[in-house]
């Protein structure tokens, strides 16, 4: 099968690879019919991710039909249609059965952490994958959801879900800003919506982003880049500063931003991953009474987003902006590695 090999930071191929098999009898082999590509697999080919190693097939993003199960697969057949979740869980552990899929203790990879595929092992930017663990960690499409909605469960919805909105505890009547308007950002922004909140303001260095953030609902936007980005968001407010803040970025700047528009008694939900550490300012949080997150996505809402996505009650429409077929992944990279300029936001490969 072909599969996109990284070789070490700034180099990746499109090539000839073994197809995969079962080694476990958890195991199921995908045929992937779509595929997206993350800003974290361009954090791996500067090289930011070391435990990445020459020869992985990148890719954590899937949807595809089964053409192989092992032998303890009993509730998944061959010709379902899948999608892959971004984290592995095995199920049986205890992080596993509190739903912290993210902490999966097996031995698959490394022990410890659920996001394995393009990572510790091989991903879903290829013709084939092997999901271990594939009762748990695959989800069948409902019918009549399209591939290039569905793939958006692998990550980012449940990401800008789970790490944005649950743990910053999104409430009615709450004022939510999010910093960052690219994918994971627009996930937290639709799905902020759910909890029924009376304001969600956008803001984002590219005004394009927050123009478009209003049709996957955002009330308001504030482009960074205005000098008084921070008086417009607090004006938006009663003056004391926005019930929860979501930073979406990953970058010192980001995180100050985040924490500077907050009121006190609200929540600053961490989503960004950041390269380097950040200034925290215990000194000065402390006697605002703040509540401050981060973490790795669980996927452990994705069952719900998937039924929410089943009847079109998310506003999900306009994250695909580029479709390219498989074969063409390189040119699909570089679209998505120019954003600013091509006004990618999820840019979707299908076999
Ligand atoms: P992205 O790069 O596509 O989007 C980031 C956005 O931030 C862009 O629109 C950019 O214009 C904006 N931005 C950059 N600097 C800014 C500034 N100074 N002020 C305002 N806006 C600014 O990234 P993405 O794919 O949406 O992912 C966002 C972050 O979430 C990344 O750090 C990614 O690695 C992380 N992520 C975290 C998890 C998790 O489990 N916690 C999972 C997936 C992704
Ligand atoms: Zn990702």
């Amino acid at each position: 099968m072909r599969a996109l090999v990284y070789h070490g930071p700034g180099q990746k191929d499109w090539e000839e690879v073994p197809d995969p098999t079962i080694l476990k009898p958890t195991d199921a082999i995908v045929k992937v019919e779509t595929t997206t590509i993350c800003g974290t697999d361009l954090h791996i080919l500067k090289g930011d991710v070391p435990a990445v190693t020459e020869g992985r097939i990148l890719g954590h993003e899937g949807v595809g039909t089964i053409t192989e199960i092992g032998s303890a697969v009993t509730d998944l057949a061959v010709g379902d249609r899948v999608i892959i979740s971004c984290i592995s869980a095995c199920g049986k552990c205890i992080y596993c059965k509190t739903g912290v899929y993210s902490h999966c203790q097996a031995e698959e990879g490394a022990p410890g952490i659920g996001w394995i595929f393009g990572h510790l092992i091989d991903g879903t930017q290829a013709e084939y994958v092997r999901v271990p663990f594939a009762e748990t960690s695959l989800y069948r499409v409902p019918d009549g959801v399209p591939d290039e909605l569905a793939v958006l469960i692998s990550d980012i919805l449940p990401t800008g879900h789970e790490i944005g909105v649950q743990y910053g505890a999104v409430k009615p009547g709450d004022v939510v800003a999010v910093v960052g308007a690219g994918p994971v950002g627009l996930a937290a922004i639709t799905t902020a919506g759910l909890y029924g909140p009376s304001r969600v303001i956008a803001i984002d260095l590219d005004a394009n982003r927050v123009e478009m953030a209003r049709s996957f609902g955002a009330s308001d936007g504030v482009v960074a880049s205005d000098p008084d980005w921070k008086e417009q968001v607090l004006a938006m407010t009663d003056g004391l500063g926005v019930d929860v803040s979501i930073e979406a970025v990953g970058v010192p700047t980001t995180w100050d931003m985040a924490l500077s528009l907050v009121r006190p008694a609200g929540h600053v939900a961490n989503v960004g991953v950041h390269g380097k550490p950040v200034e925290f300012p215990l000194d000065k949080a402390w006697i605002d009474n703040l509540t401050i997150t981060t973490g790795l996505v669980n996927t452990d809402s994705s069952p719900m987003l998937i039924k929410l996505l089943a009847q079109g009650r998310l506003d999900v429409g306009g994250f695909v902006s580029h479709r390219y077929k498989l074969a063409e992944i390189l040119d699909a990279y570089d679209t998505f590695g120019r954003a600013a300029e091509t006004k990618a936001l999820k840019v979707v490969m299908t076999a």
